[in-house]
């Protein structure tokens, strides 16, 4: 396929895809091998002159894998794209491609948890590296907390807890001034309707285990940015710690991208439809979605984001633990489970983790509802998960 432009979906179903190389066959096949073989010393030799192009060992480079960096990178207008065993594997090498010891980091109060833990607990611990935790909603919060030691903004827009965003191009622009390096987490968005790297961003890392992947059967993650960051990362982060994708994850997750746009265009259709019908309900108090013309940042989302996926949060007005439970019990489309980004529903309350460690009054003092719940609307018909929320929020109230 020639290198014009394409269409997403056109690009997905074809781009990178040499069949001439392997009889036709209109699925690549997957590779599923640790090494190479060579047919002479010389041979050999020669792949080790042109590491990066060559396949020597499946560590360092793998065709599968490689396709289907090719086809993420080209979808997010990136130079070059690295595949890794999982989200944080990507997002712990992209952290530490740029920092050294001593350094200093801006990011958000509201980041996924175990980045959250990766910068404050465990980059300080073992590199003595700061950070200041902001909102993400106020650009003066940023350039206040920027010292002669940061080094490094780390951002995550639209947060998959609060589901706030961050004016990339703000923070971008912020940042350059300053001779900082932003990364920023596009996991929510994902590369089809977000494009951090056009606005500013140097490196943009995913979760692929989330929409990516799409069939909550594999865990994986990307790093995109500009070749020369790519390539260190490649022969650094990558080759040096280890976390690198499998052969059958790529493959799955290449099959995944045929219906990438099928699926965020219904996952953002079921997710509004769920919103709007939340938000009308008498028996729920918010709603924090971005795709909703209420929510706060709707008119930034509007020009950062060409799209909606299906994660939101919202908070039924039920007063009890006892009628939470029982309405989080009583749903039976919705099932109960950690992660996101999948064909089906899921519903998890941020209240279970949090009491293991939190007394209820302690948690609400945080500003956080105990009757929080967290949805990943999935590809199932919208009218029949909007009847599941419709019976549990009825139950609970009334025999809960
Ligand atoms: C799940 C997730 C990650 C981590 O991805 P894994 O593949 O589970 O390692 C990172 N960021 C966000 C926003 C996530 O939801």
């Amino acid at each position: 396929m020639k290198d014009e432009h394409l269409n997403p979906e056109t690009m997905l179903a074809h781009y990178a895809e040499e069949r001439g190389d392997y009889h036709g066959a209109v699925v690549p096949p997957l590779f599923q091998n640790s090494l190479f073989t060579f047919e002479s010393w010389q041979a050999i030799d020669a792949a080790f002159d042109n590491r990066r192009e060559s396949y020597i060992y499946s560590r360092v480079a793998n065709p599968t894998v490689a396709l289907v960096e090719k086809k993420i990178a080209r979808l997010a207008g990136a130079e070059k794209g690295l595949l890794f065993a999982s989200g944080m594997s990507a997002i712990s090498a992209a952290l530490l491609h740029f920092l050294n010891a001593g350094d200093h980091v801006i990011t958000l109060k509201n980041i996924y948890g175990p980045a959250n833990n990766l910068i404050a607990v465990y980059l300080k611990e073992k590199m003595n590296i700061g950070s200041t935790f902001v909102s993400g909603t106020d650009m003066g919060e940023f350039e206040r907390a920027i010292t002669p030691k940061t080094r490094l903004i780390y951002l995550e827009s639209p947060t998959s807890a609060t589901f706030r965003l961050q004016d990339i191009a703000a923070v971008t622009a912020l940042a350059r001034k300053h001779g900082l390096k932003t990364v920023i987490d596009n996991t929510w968005a994902t590369p089809l309707f977000q494009k951090p790297l056009a606005l500013g961003a140097d490196l943009e890392v995913h979760s692929c285990s989330k929409y990516l992947g799409g069939h909550s059967d594999l865990v994986s993650g990307l790093v995109l940015g500009a070749a020369a960051d790519i390539d260190a990362i490649a022969v650094r982060e990558r080759e040096l710690l280890g976390g690198v994708c499998s052969p059958f994850e790529a493959w799955l997750i290449l099959r995944s991208l045929r219906t990438l746009t099928l699926r965020m265009e219904k996952h953002g259709q079921n997710a509004l439809k769920v919103a709007a019908f939340l938000e009308a309900h008498p028996r729920v108090r918010r709603v924090d979605y971005p795709g909703l013309p209420s929510a706060p940042d709707y008119a930034l989302a509007a020009r950062q984001m060409s799209g909606f996926s299906g994660l939101l949060a919202f908070e039924p007005r039920l007063e009890s633990l006892d009628k939470i439970r029982a309405f989080f019990n009583s749903l039976q489309i919705f099932q109960i489970g950690v992660s996101w980004g999948g064909h089906e529903s899921l519903i998890y309350a941020p209240a279970i983790s949090y009491l293991k460690e939190l007394s209820p009054a302690r948690f609400k003092a945080m500003g956080i509802s105990l009757a929080r719940m967290r949805i990943s609307v999935g590809l199932e018909n919208a009218d029949d998960l909007i009847a599941d929320l419709d019976r549990a929020l009825t139950l609970a109230e009334t025999g809960g």
